[in-house]
């Protein structure tokens, strides 16, 4: 990567904005300008960066002139709002949204599993959901062996997963009740200091929430397989950052456990973490902060002979979010893939 590129973050202040700023920086991403913008109520604050005091930005219409590389990771109405004038001003936009995911026309790529996907696009390229990308990334080693046949996907999904005020609000509660007191909900619809509940995103008139239904048609998407069966129930837990995820994988025929394993040991994007003597697992407070999804407790389902069991978890922040974003930027850079075609 010799040339630079003008880079813009939409939404520079949240949590995946944050985590962007500190990849673009530790990943010495080929900047020649960093933009940073965020809505009004940031604007005139600065942001640190390679050791430079950065101004945040309200976005306007002229935000995003010169700009190579919008990272948008402030929110679907605000990427719908602003994706033409990206557009029309021949950046592309890597979406951390799900406004443009299942739309035909714009690539749904994670790296490690579909990159090839993002070579025909029409200014926008779209990050999928942390749940999908942590889950793919995970089971494509296997997939690619033996195609995977149906899933069945139970997460267990950290605060910050719903921001950084929502991250804010769990530990804010969890002192309450330390001290005696009723946790108060604001952001989250309900107490999640000691607590769980239900993914808190609408639920649908198949009864499935819309995360639970974004594991589904996203992973469809990247793996090419309208007809794959899976099903998934998401759930939401006091933990502060990484999600978790217990999978059953169906296969066509039985698949070695000791063959996944070793197969999941190779792969990118990956870390096998597995210590049976002492049950250490993958755990979210091992993953935060990772690049690495980690799994573990792959073992054979003991109910159905062509299926396999494991456990990951995974920086919904970092990989699920930012980082998956940034490696797009850095695919398309070294493929010369920038320019809609
Ligand atoms: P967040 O912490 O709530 O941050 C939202 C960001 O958007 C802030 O920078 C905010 O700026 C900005 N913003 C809000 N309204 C705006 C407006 N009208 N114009 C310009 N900027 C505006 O949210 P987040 O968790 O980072 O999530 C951002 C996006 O990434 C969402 O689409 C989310 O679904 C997706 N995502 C999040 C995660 C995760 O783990 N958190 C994972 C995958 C995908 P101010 O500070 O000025 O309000």
């Amino acid at each position: 990567m010799s040339q630079s590129y003008r880079v813009a973050i939409l939404g520079a202040t949240g949590a995946v904005g944050t985590e962007l700023l500190i990849l673009l920086e530790e990943r010495n991403f080929p900047l020649s300008e960093l933009k940073l913008l965020a809505s009004p109520r940031s604007a005139g604050g600065t942001i640190q960066f390679r050791g430079q005091d950065l101004p945040i930005e309200a976005v306007c219409a002229e935000s995003f002139k010169d700009v190579d590389i919008v990272l948008a990771s402030a929110g679907g109405s605000v990427s719908k709002t602003w994706v033409d004038t990206i557009v029309a001003a021949g950046a592309v936009m890597i979406d951390n949204s799900s406004a443009f995911r299942m739309n035909a026309e714009t690539p749904l790529v994670v790296p490690e599993v579909n990159p090839q996907a993002a070579r025909i696009h029409k200014g926008v390229i779209a990050n999928p959901n942390c749940t999908t990308i942590l889950m793919v990334v995970a089971i494509y080693p296997l997939h690619q062996v033996q195609p995977i046949q149906r899933i069945v996907a139970s997460t267990y999904q950290s605060a910050s997963g719903a921001g950084a005020r929502a991250m804010e609000e769990v530990k804010t509660q969890s002192a309450a009740v330390l001290r005696g007191e009723e946790p108060k909900p604001e952001i989250l619809p309900y107490p999640l200091a000691f607590n769980l509940f239900p993914h808190n995103s609408p639920i649908l008139e198949n009864h499935y929430c819309e995360e639970e239904m974004k594991m589904v048609q996203e992973t469809r998407k990247i793996f090419d397989d309208p007809n794959l069966r899976i099903t998934a129930t998401c759930v939401r837990v006091p933990v502060l950052r990484a999600h978790s995820e217990a999978l059953n994988l169906e296969f066509g025929q039985p698949f070695d456990v000791d063959k996944a394993r070793s197969l999941i040991a190779q792969a990118p994007g990956v870390t096998l973490v597995e210590d049976w003597q002492k049950n250490y697992f993958p755990m979210p407070i091992d993953a935060s902060g990772k690049d690495d999804v980690l799994v573990g407790r792959i073992r054979q389902d003991i109910s159905h002979s062509n299926s396999l069991d494991l456990w990951l978890c995974g920086d919904q922040i970092r990989k699920g979010a930012a980082l998956n974003a940034v490696q797009i930027a850095e695919l398309i850079i070294e493929k010369n893939w920038l320019k809609p075609s």
